[in-house]
């Protein structure tokens, strides 16, 4: 059979591999399956390609325009998914493993694209936090924001998520406007050559906004300027030798590196044989030891459970890990699948012996287990091996030496300071999971263990219905870790587009900041010339657009009628000398709804219009005590500008309520929804 010749895209190109390619055999045949790889890559035009073609595309979008590409290429994706699971079986996964590795990525994608248009603004530019106050007059303001660094993002991916690899990288930097140059893991670019090629083939992205090197990577990393970034995930040891290359250090590039982890779970001590919890802990620690034949990054490593009970976790883990059928995985029943090579089974191998001089095998014999549909001979397979250390407190290569295999140790603790201690011992991990319902367990390890870890996992019988495992990283949350996990953090939402951008501090006048953001800020002009705000639709509405009402007071009549009609009859406002001994009050005052009432009865305009609906308030505050005889004016100003869908937009508005005196009586934003321009 031929060899499937798996090409790079290099400046707009794809490129066939040419006679220094390295092969690439089928995990579960170990026949030569693929050929990737091109010494003559120019890696020089693709980074240029990147710089000067696909940064400037991606930069003219906004965040939306971004994010409703990414939504369409995870599409796009799902309609070519049966044809992403064929091609995955020959690296050695299961039709699970496949569900983890194409539909995790493509709904990673889905997630930013969502994330990106609820919480980045239809704008260029990230406004990361609020306005600070630099001056007493507010004539000099400062803000942080966000721009696109004017580079290109390397991606250097590892094997285990030929899909999921590539997009979670993908997506935030693309929503952040950078082009991306993936390389995936030469083992399994076969797979991410083929999702490269249904994104590009879709015509959805903007030329140069996604190169692919399949094979080595020539001199690439040499090639860097500080605008770019490097994202690796794989191995310390390729991790320390690219990061610790002189013309990275020289040239502060940014490495974020996601690398080995011996991942731990907790066993709490609640978690007895009997409860939900135990059988929890038992069915999570099995799942992640046989998922993708434990190649993953999460994957638990050290199994922490309190000593009475390491004897009934050893027998309860053993029958469950036993029933785990093992072969190819297109057949029918098989659980686990092979590991990626037979390099890979070798080190697995090699590593699980290293382990073995500080703790006895208990189950899983490399020499001796049933193979379903497959060979032993060729194709890259081992059982899962679960090993106990009598001694986790002198034993080392126990949290030091990770097995990328179905491999996992199996310790006792004596109390949860012991257990912390031992968790910690993995010196940074991504993850670490305490299957327990009680609160102060919890609260022990999050103090003891968080610095050292990426995430932790809580679960019980109260969330284990819903949970999303130990093992899965979630686009949502923060994926990284300190120390040996590399230091680095992918993902967690917007936090992850940030790492594709640079923050920087913004000072000047409020006309300067509303002119950057876009986003009116106190102090900047006011266009106060137009009809009443309410009567203009979306795409006409200026921000800094401002309303002033006329004065209405409050008298004492108002503030029981209000009581009376909401039944908010609290003493402030009915009982003038109780009012009185309260710290806050003078008197009687209005209460603080009332004012929000009859602000929003002075400032709208009551005729069917452009606005569509009130959905919201925000940081609303009362500053100063109203009392019958005070009259309020409100100033209604256009803040920022949102399209939400075909129709209509988000717009926010900045609502001041002042006294006579003009003192800020009380101060909030108004959400509401606002229809665009009619067509002519
Ligand atoms: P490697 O560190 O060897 O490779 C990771 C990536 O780096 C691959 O894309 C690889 O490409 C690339 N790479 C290797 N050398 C260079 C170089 N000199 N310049 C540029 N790119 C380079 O890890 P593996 O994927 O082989 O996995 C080995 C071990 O890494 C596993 O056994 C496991 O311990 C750990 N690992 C940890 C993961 C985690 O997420 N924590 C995930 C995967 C692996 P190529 O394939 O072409 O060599």
């Amino acid at each position: 059979m031929s060899l499937i010749d798996v090409k790079s895209f290099a400046a707009g190109q794809w490129i066939i591999p040419d006679a220094n390619a390295r092969e690439i055999a089928n995990a579960v045949t170990g026949a030569p399956l693929a050929r990737a790889g091109n010494s003559a890559l120019d890696c020089g035009a693709m980074l240029e390609y990147a710089r000067n073609v696909g940064g400037p595309a991606l930069r003219a979008l906004s965040f939306h325009d971004r994010a409703r590409m990414l939504k369409a290429l995870a599409i796009e994706l799902g309609k070519h998914k049966d044809a992403l699971y064929d091609i995955s079986f020959a690296t050695g996964a299961t039709q699970s493993d496949h569900m983890i590795d194409i539909d995790g990525g493509i709904g990673t994608m889905f997630v930013f694209a969502s994330k990106g248009r609820r919480e980045l603004p239809d704008a260029q530019v990230y406004l990361d936090g609020e306005v600070e106050q630099l001056s007493r007059n507010g004539t000099f303001l400062g803000q942080h924001i966000c721009t696109p660094l004017r580079g290109v993002a390397v991606h250097i991916n590892a094997f285990n998520f030929p899909v999921w690899g590539m997009l979670e990288k993908l997506a935030p930097t693309l929503l952040a406007g950078v082009p991306a140059i993936v390389k995936p893991a030469t083992a399994t670019c076969y797979v991410t050559e083929r999702a490269v090629r249904i994104m590009l083939d879709s015509g959805i992205l903007p030329a140069g906004a996604l190169q692919l090197v399949s094979g080595g990577l020539g001199d690439m990393l040499d090639r860097l300027t500080h605008q770019d970034v490097v994202s690796f995930t794989g191995s310390a040891s390729t991790a320390l030798q690219l990061r610790s290359a002189p013309h990275i250090l020289e040239n502060s590039i940014r490495f974020v590196a996601e690398q080995d982890s011996l991942n731990a779970s907790i066993l709490g001590p609640d978690a007895t044989p009997g409860t939900p919890e135990f059988d929890l802990f038992v069915k999570e620690v099995q799942r992640e030891m046989t998922t993708k034949a434990g190649q993953k990054c999460t994957a638990i490593r050290r199994i922490i459970v309190p000593e009475a009970q390491t004897d009934a976790v050893i027998d309860a883990l053993s029958a469950r890990l036993s029933k785990t059928v093992i072969g190819d995985p297109r057949v029918e029943g098989v659980r686990m699948g092979a590991l990626v090579s037979q390099a890979q089974r070798h080190d697995v191998l090699a590593t699980a012996a290293e382990i073995s001089r500080e703790a006895e095998r208990v189950f899983g014999n490399p020499d001796d287990f049933a193979l379903t549909g497959a060979d032993h001979e060729t194709g890259a397979f081992v059982p899962p091996m679960l090993f106990h250390c009598q001694n986790p407190d002198t034993a080392s290569i126990v949290h030091s030496k990770e097995a990328f295999g179905p491999v996992s140790t199996i310790m006792g603790y004596r109390d949860i300071d012991h257990a912390v201690t031992l968790a910690n011992r993995g010196e940074g991990s991504l993850v670490a999971s305490v299957i327990t319902q009680d609160g102060d367990v919890a609260r022990q390890v999050v103090a003891g263990a968080g610095a050292y870890h990426g995430r932790l996992y809580f679960n019980n019988r109260t969330s284990m219905k819903e949970s999303t495992g130990h093992g899965s990283p979630l686009p949502h949350m923060v994926h990284g870790g300190p120390g040996r996990a590399g230091g680095g953090e992918e993902m967690g939402g917007v936090r992850g587009v940030m790492h594709y951008m640079q923050r920087t501090a913004v000072q000047g006048s409020p006309d300067i900041l509303s002119a950057i953001g876009p986003r009116w800020v106190p102090g900047a002009a006011e266009i106060t010339e137009h009809a009443h705000p309410f009567t203009r639709d979306f795409n006409a509405l200026e921000i800094g657009e401002t309303l002033y009402t006329e004065p209405r007071e409050i008298t004492l009549d108002d503030i029981e009628t209000f009581a009376n009609f909401t039944g908010d009859r609290f003493y402030a406002h009915m009982d003038a000398e109780a009012a009185k001994r309260n710290p806050f009050f003078p008197d009687r005052v209005a209460h603080g709804y009332l004012l929000i009432s009859f602000a929003a009865g002075m400032f709208v305009e009551p005729n069917e219009g452009p606005v569509l609906a009130n959905t919201g308030l925000d940081k609303l505050r009362f500053m100063k005590p109203v009392e019958a005889g005070d009259s309020i004016r409100v100033r209604l100003t256009v803040k920022q500008k949102t399209p939400r869908n075909d129709e209509y937009g988000e717009v926010r508005w900045h609502v001041t309520l002042s006294n006579q005196n003009a003192e800020l009586v009380a101060e909030y934003e108004l959400l509401t929804m606002n229809a665009y321009a009619k067509p002519a």
